[in-house]
């Protein structure tokens, strides 16, 4: 049943992201429960000249969901709608978490491919933005959708799949919501896995001499370059696991991911080693204690933008703790991606979510800059159109599909009109 053509919007309510750094009062919200009402809130939003914009989680730095006519909250809007077991694809409502999306496919005998380290974000949102793991042969979660649905400006149905819909689906693969309202996604899925995970501490001479071994050697590699004694805590990181460093500060907090079959025996495991399944091991435990930026540099730039950059953290923020975070990400070919048809090496750079960390910021973003870093769209970020137009091949392509399936601007903001129209 629908709320009606009328009901469907309430008045508007202060929505904070999870940060508690954004906030914004629409004018109307609403909190669909079917297809049917998110088309009559988007009928509806046109029917009074007001832009539209949705929300999943709000687990995203930058303002990329304020708006000050709609919003559409599809925090409740996160059932599974259908699973081809044969083809392990499985066709979700967008407000569905990665976790509970993981977890009900563990049920099913399946896993997603990758996933980043929470998993409370909303599937559409982790898709819209980028959002990935790591893994040399894994690509972001914008790869792993086959096919969509989204209600359009004027307010009809659009089915859209990488089958049929080429480069209309390539655009829209890490779009942030600029093309209309997503009201199911499909994702590819594979056979469910376990995974043997390592934690342990070194020196961050010994991780960047064995880098690209360990990257070659593992499934996932990726690593927290702590700057400081008290580092590990802002991120919650363990204690307790092993270590090969006599520092206390200026060292890595390494991590490898290793997939076993479900069938598989469990290993034996030793100090810092857990074995369970990929739905269980991906997810960490964050606080809401940091503002980050993260930009993903081309793979062979990466080893000396991260020596820059924790050069620049030791001789000119030394009282700056925050964990430097290094994940390699694969290619993919989506317009928009940080990965858009080049591998990539997400660095993720945070301090306290306070003003005196943007010159901290604007100091990395400089760096990043000059290696042709490019931005995580759930991240903070300094991006202008002239640094998009160099970053991306296909970003006029982009602005040109976006003007001509929302010509009115109607699923913009200022923050991406100001990137995108
Ligand atoms: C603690 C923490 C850990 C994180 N870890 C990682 C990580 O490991 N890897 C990584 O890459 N990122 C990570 N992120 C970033 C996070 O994955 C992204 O910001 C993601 O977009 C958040 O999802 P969300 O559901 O909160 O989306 P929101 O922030 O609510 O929305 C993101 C975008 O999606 C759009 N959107 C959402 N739903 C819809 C819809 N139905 N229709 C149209 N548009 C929609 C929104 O308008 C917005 O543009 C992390 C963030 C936090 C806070």
């Amino acid at each position: 049943m629908t709320s009606g053509e009328s009901g469907i919007l309430e008045p508007g309510k202060l929505w904070w992201n999870w940060f508690g750094e954004q906030n914004f009062v629409p004018r109307y919200l609403a909190t669909p429960r079917t297809e049917e009402d998110v088309r009559q809130a988007v009928l509806k939003a046109r029917s009074l000249r007001l832009p539209v914009r949705a929300s999943g989680r709000g687990h995203s730095n930058p303002p990329i969901v304020a708006t000050p006519g709609v919003h559409i909250d599809f925090s409740r809007f996160c059932e599974v709608i259908d699973v081809d077991l044969e083809k392990r694809q499985v066709t979700v409502q967008p407000g569905i978490t990665v976790g509970d999306l993981s977890r009900y496919l563990r049920t099913i005998g399946m896993s997603l491919n990758n996933q980043g380290d929470i998993d409370t974000q909303s599937i559409c949102g982790a898709i819209a933005t980028g959002t990935h793991g790591a893994g040399i042969t894994l690509p972001c979660l914008s790869a792993q959708m086959v096919a969509a649905r989204i209600v359009t400006a004027d307010g009809s149905f659009l089915d859209m799949s990488a089958e049929k819909d080429g480069e209309l689906f390539r655009a829209f693969r890490a779009s942030l919501g600029m093309f209309g309202v997503v009201v199911s996604v499909t994702l590819q899925a594979i056979p469910s896995y376990n995974i043997h995970k390592r934690s342990w501490n070194t020196d961050t001479e010994d991780c960047i001499e064995g880098l690209q071994q360990r990257l070659t050697d593992n499934r996932t590699f990726w690593f927290f370059w702590l700057p400081q004694k008290t580092s590990a805590d802002l991120f919650v990181l363990p204690d307790g696991i092993p270590s090969t460093t006599s520092r206390d500060a200026d060292i890595c907090h390494m991590r490898t991911y290793n997939a076993v079959p479900v069938d598989d025996p469990a290993p034996e495991l030793g100090p810092g080693e857990e074995f369970d399944h990929s739905s269980v091991i991906f997810p960490n435990l964050y606080e809401p204690n940091f503002r980050e930026m993260e930009y993903a540099v081309p793979f062979a730039d990466y080893e000396e933008t991260f020596a820059e950059v924790r050069h620049l953290f030791l001789t000119q923020y030394p009282d700056e703790s925050y964990p430097v975070e290094s994940r390699p990400v694969k290619a993919d070919d989506s317009y928009l991606s940080a990965y858009a048809e080049r591998d990539g090496y997400a660095i993720g750079v945070s301090g306290k979510p306070e003003n005196s960390t943007w010159p901290l910021l604007r100091d990395v973003d400089a760096i990043f800059e000059r290696r042709g870093g490019r931005p995580h769209w759930g991240k903070h970020h300094f991006m202008t159109p002239a640094r998009l137009e160099k970053l991306y091949p296909r970003y006029d392509a982009f602005k040109k599909i976006r003007r001509e399936i929302d010509p009115d601007g109607v699923f913009l903001n200022d923050h991406l009109r100001g990137l995108f129209e």
